[in-house]
C-alpha cells in the first residue's frame, strides 16, 4: 500500500522502554508510574469482573462515572458541562484521535505549540489537516501569542493546547489564558485542550483548565486521561469534555470507532473517585517526587529549570557532550544504563538545544538509583 503516514516511524516510547528492556537500563524514558496503584481502586476492578460488568458499556460510558467526571469538572472549574458532554475514550490518546477525526477537514490548518506530544501531528496529518508549528521560546518555554496571532489565518480550524506540557513541564498563567481568549474571540477557531496532567502542577499553581473560562470551554475539546491521574497507564481510559455539537460529532466517529471503552475499570474508577483525595492529593504527592529527584541531581552537571507541572523534569547536557540527543540518549542507555526520552522527537529545533527529558514518576530507590548515574555522567 501507499503509506499514509510515510514519515512516521515507531513511536521513541516503544522505542526506549524496549532498548532499557534490553539493556537492563533504569528507564526513566516512558512516561508511566514504576509503583503500583491504589489496591483499593484494583479491588474495585476485581469486583466488577466479578460481578459480572464484562459486557459492552453505553457508548458515551458508564452513567455513573459519566455524572462523577460531570461534578468533579464542575466543580473544580466552575464550567456547566451537562450529561451529553462527555464521552469515555480509549485514553487521552484515543479522544485526541477521535476529536480530530470529527472536526478537521483536508486543508484546515491546526496551531500547534511546539514541543507537541508526538500524537498531534500524524493524526493532523491523516485526516488532511496541515500542522501548523509555533516554537515555544526556549529556555523558559514561553508562548509568544502575538506569534500565535500571526499564524492565525481564515484556514485556521483549530488551535491545539497542553498545560501542563509534555515535555516541557510548562503550566500556562492567566496571561497566556487571557492572550488565547484574545485570540479565538470572534472567531470559529477550536480548540483542542489536553489536560491529561490536570492534576500534576507544583509550588501552588493552579491548572487553568479551559473549562475555566466559559468563552473557551464552548469551542474546545477538553481531553483527559485517568491513566495518569490515578497511575493506570496500562488501563487506557480517558474522556473527551465538549459541548452539544461538538460532541454530537465526536459520537459520530466514536460509536464506529470504539463503540465504547473497557466496562469493569468505568466501574472501578466510577466508585474510587467518589473520593476527591484521590485526585487532589496528586499535585503533593508529584511535587515530592520532583523535588527529591532534583535534590539528588542537584550536583550532577545536567543543568535543569524545575518543572511546572506532569511528571517529567527536562535538562541540558551541555555541559556534558556535543552529541545529537538521540545519540547522547543511546549512549546513555548503553554507557550507563539510563533510558530518558530525546526531546527532539517532540520538536526537531530541540536537537540543538541538547535536552533530554526525565520521567520521574518513579519509586524513591529508582530515584535514587537513576540519581547515582546521573551524578557520574
Ligand atoms: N497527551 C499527553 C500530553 C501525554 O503525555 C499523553 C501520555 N501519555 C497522552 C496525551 C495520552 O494519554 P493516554 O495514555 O491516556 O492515551
Ligand atoms: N505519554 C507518555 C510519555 O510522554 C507515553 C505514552 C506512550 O507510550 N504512548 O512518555
Amino acid at each position: 500500500i501507499t503509506s499514509k503516514l510515510p514519515h512516521i516511524g515507531t513511536t521513541i516510547f516503544t522505542k526506549m522502554s524496549k532498548l532499557a528492556q534490553e539493556h537492563n537500563a533504569i528507564n526513566l524514558s516512558q512516561g508511566f508510574p514504576n509503583f503500583e496503584a491504589d489496591s483499593k481502586l484494583l479491588e474495585m476492578q476485581n469486583q466488577a469482573v466479578k460481578n459480572h460488568r464484562n459486557q459492552y458499556a453505553p457508548l458515551s460510558g458508564l452513567p455513573k462515572l459519566n455524572q462523577a467526571v460531570l461534578d468533579k469538572a464542575n466543580s473544580l472549574y466552575g464550567s456547566n458541562y451537562a450529561e451529553d458532554e462527555i464521552c469515555m475514550t480509549a485514553g487521552a490518546t484515543q479522544a485526541i484521535f477521535t476529536s480530530l477525526a470529527a472536526s478537521i477537514h483536508p486543508g484546515d490548518e491546526v496551531i500547534m505549540l511546539k514541543p507537541a506530544y508526538d500524537c498531534y501531528e500524524p493524526a493532523v496529518a491523516l485526516f488532511g489537516g496541515k500542522p501548523i508549528p509555533i516554537e515555544m521560546k526556549a529556555p523558559t518555554y514561553e508562548v509568544d501569542w502575538n506569534e500565535v496571532q500571526d499564524k492565525v489565518s481564515s484556514k485556521t480550524k483549530m488551535i491545539m493546547i497542553n498545560s501542563p506540557h509534555n515535555p516541557t513541564g510548562k503550566v500556562f498563567s492567566e496571561a497566556d489564558m487571557q492572550a488565547l481568549i484574545q485570540i479565538v474571540k470572534n472567531t470559529n477557531i477550536l480548540i483542542l485542550s489536553d489536560e491529561v496532567y490536570e492534576h500534576m502542577t507544583f509550588d501552588g499553581r493552579p491548572h487553568l483548565s479551559v473549562a475555566k473560562y466559559p468563552e473557551l470551554q464552548s469551542r474546545s475539546f477538553l481531553t483527559a486521561s485517568f491513566g495518569k491521574t490515578f497511575h493506570v497507564t496500562g488501563w487506557k481510559l480517558g474522556y473527551v469534555l465538549a459541548p452539544k455539537l461538538l460532541m454530537k460529532e465526536f459520537k459520530k466517529v466514536h460509536q464506529y470507532n470504539v463503540f465504547c471503552v473497557n466496562h469493569p475499570m468505568q466501574v472501578a474508577i466510577s466508585e474510587y473517585i467518589a473520593d476527591k483525595n484521590t485526585y487532589l492529593n496528586l499535585p503533593d504527592f508529584y511535587q515530592k517526587k520532583r523535588d527529591q529527584f532534583l535534590s539528588l541531581i542537584q550536583n550532577s552537571r545536567f543543568e535543569f529549570t524545575p518543572s511546572e507541572g506532569t511528571y517529567f523534569q527536562m535538562a541540558s547536557y551541555k555541559n556534558i557532550s556535543n552529541e545529537k540527543d538521540t545519540d547522547f540518549t543511546l549512549r546513555l542507555i548503553k554507557e550507563f544504563g539510563l533510558a530518558a526520552i530525546p526531546v527532539s522527537v517532540f520538536n526537531k529545533d530541540e536537537k540543538c538545544r541538547k535536552m533530554i527529558r526525565f520521567c520521574f514518576a518513579k519509586t524513591d530507590a529508582t530515584l535514587e538509583k537513576a540519581a547515582e548515574i546521573i551524578n557520574r555522567i
